[in-house]
């Protein structure tokens, strides 16, 4: 009768819930709602709600009937909850508050029954297994024999009913087979779900740990650098378990050492506070060098007066990327999808004969950069502004905007027409592509003002050429930092030196933000903190 106690004690609960309560809910219903993921939010979650403080914060085990009692509440109260969820969902309360204990005893009770799990129920388990693992510590011994057993069985029943797997089932089993010393099934699964999906970073983490953590060296170098080649920022839990692996042989640190800080260089990759404190702590215990700095305006670290090194692209390497920009990238992958043939043409012959710039501005870019809901009459001053001061500078500039521009405030417009070479667009077109052509046309030492990234521009040159596209935009790309109250403008200035991981004589400088982000950092920015280490 416990069940029916609780639910009949959640019709006193106010509808009025606090911020905390409605967390609660929100977390409930997300980890529990595989397939009626919005339905389950509103309205009855308080009753979940209470299932979940009262029975699944409080016991570890229930006795069949309990079970078989809070399975069919949950179906007849819940309009979305069906005998095809039902298990998936309260594995998921289980999930929610790590209760291995009981999870399994609701399994116990499922096969009691004749009852054998679905897909969903099974991957709910195998997270939960997971989240045990790593609370024991993530070693072999931090599940019983007869849980990983258990993993495996699920493991081998699975494949045994479906030959190809989904990319969610695959996911649920690499969380399953890293607790055991089936492990390396899991980098199988990872190809297999690469047929309907791209894994997510959680499943590479896991493998990545995995694999250096046993020593599997080499398996862990792949899946980082597949982890990059995906666009993914590999967690700091991949390097922690490779640092603690190579920490142990004093012989070959120095070696695998440099080869994860040249990975970090490779892929312009920053590193967490976390990570930088474990190098720091390695490298001291072994009598290297390693401490905390910073680098000034001018590129100098505190710590040892070294100068980063300075950003350089040679005149080859400009003509490739130039080339491989201007005849592959723009034509090949359509980038002037936007635009009409005409048009482009017409831009071109435009270029050739007013080219070279100083500078080429994305003017439209400039005038929102103070707010995209500014009236007109600001916009163009700020874009007028912005030209003024390479005007002054006596630096001869391209100005790209689009024909709606043709009316804003006369004046502004005069201004820059009058002293910048002006080409408006349809007001269909994407900016990036033209003010990439006419900066890579112009040549080496022309800039370009955008607070753009261009991101999806340098992923479309490849690996090769895109450090160097990186390394082109870092030294050429200004932005607008503000406008001052009597017009005057503050601009972003290229940095010139190194940003990332890199070595300067005999001295490694390993830059480290505070947290781990999904996402590099937006703009060029300095990163405040930095590691300078030598190698006795
Ligand atoms: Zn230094």
């Amino acid at each position: 009768m416990l069940c029916l106690n609780i639910f009949r004690q959640c019709k006193k609960i106010s509808p009025y819930l606090s911020s905390l309560q409605l967390q609660l809910i929100n977390h409930v219903a997300r980890k529990s709602s595989t397939y009626k993921r919005s339905q389950l939010s509103v309205p009855h979650t308080d009753h979940l709600l209470s299932v979940k403080k009262d029975l699944f914060e409080q016991r570890t085990e229930l006795s069949d009937s309990e079970w078989q009692e809070l399975r069919n509440n949950l179906i007849s109260k819940y309009k979305h909850i069906s005998y095809s969820n039902v298990d998936a969902i309260i594995l998921g309360l289980c999930g929610g508050t790590d209760q291995l204990s009981l999870a399994k005893s609701y399994v116990h009770y499922l096969r009691e029954c004749g009852l054998e799990p679905n897909l969903a129920s099974f991957g709910r388990l195998l997270r939960i297994y997971n989240s045990t693992y790593h609370k024991r510590g993530g070693n072999d011994t931090s599940l019983t024999p007869e849980e990983k057993q258990d993993i495996l069985d699920i493991y081998a029943k699975l494949r045994e009913r479906y030959e190809i797997l989904d990319a969610s089932t695959c996911e649920n089993l690499i969380y399953g087979l890293v607790c055991t010393k089936e492990w390396q099934t899991g980098v199988d699964l990872l190809n297999m779900s690469k047929l309907t999906s791209t894994p997510s970073i959680g499943a590479y983490t896991e493998l990545t740990v995995k694999a250096f953590a046993k020593g599997e060296l080499n398996i862990g170098w792949n899946l980082l650098e597949e982890t990059v080649a995906q666009g993914k920022e590999p967690k700091c839990e991949a390097y922690s378990a490779y640092l603690q692996y190579v920490a142990q042989e004093p012989l070959t640190l120095q070696c695998n050492l440099e080869k994860l800080f040249a990975f970090w260089e490779k892929y312009e990759l920053i590193i967490t506070a976390n990570v930088a404190k474990c190098i720091t702590e390695i490298l001291n215990n072994n009598l290297h060098n390693a401490e905390l700095s910073q680098i000034d305006a001018q590129g100098k670290c505190n710590q040892c007066k070294v100068h980063m090194r300075t950003v350089t692209i040679t005149d080859a390497e400009y003509a490739k990327l130039s080339n491989s920009f201007l005849n592959k990238v723009l034509i090949r992958n359509d980038v002037f999808q936007k635009s009409t043939p005409e048009e482009v043409e017409h831009f071109k012959r435009f270029v050739t004969k007013t080219a070279p710039y100083d500078c080429v501005i994305d003017g439209l870019n400039v005038a929102y950069s103070m707010g995209t809901k500014k009236p007109a009459k600001f916009l163009a001053s700020l874009l007028a502004n912005v030209v003024k001061h390479f005007k002054n500078q006596g630096k001869h500039v391209l100005v790209l905007g689009r024909k709606h521009m043709n009316n804003w405030p006369k004046d502004s417009m005069f201004y820059i027409r009058k002293n910048a070479s002006l080409f408006l667009t349809s007001n269909l077109s994407q900016d990036d592509p033209f003010l990439l052509y006419a900066t890579l046309k112009s040549g080496q030492s022309t800039d370009f003002f955008s607070r753009d990234m261009m991101r999806s521009h340098a992923f479309l040159l490849g690996n090769e050429l895109r450090n160097i596209f990186r390394h082109w935009q870092q030294v050429h790309q200004y932005s607008l930092i503000t406008q001052t109250d009597n017009g005057r403008i503050i601009v972003k200035e290229p940095t010139r030196y190194l940003l990332c991981t890199h070595k300067v004589q005999d001295t490694w400088h390993v830059p480290y933000k505070q947290s781990y982000s999904p996402n590099p950092a937006e703009l060029f920015e300095v990163p405040e903190s930095w590691l300078c280490i030598k190698f006795k």
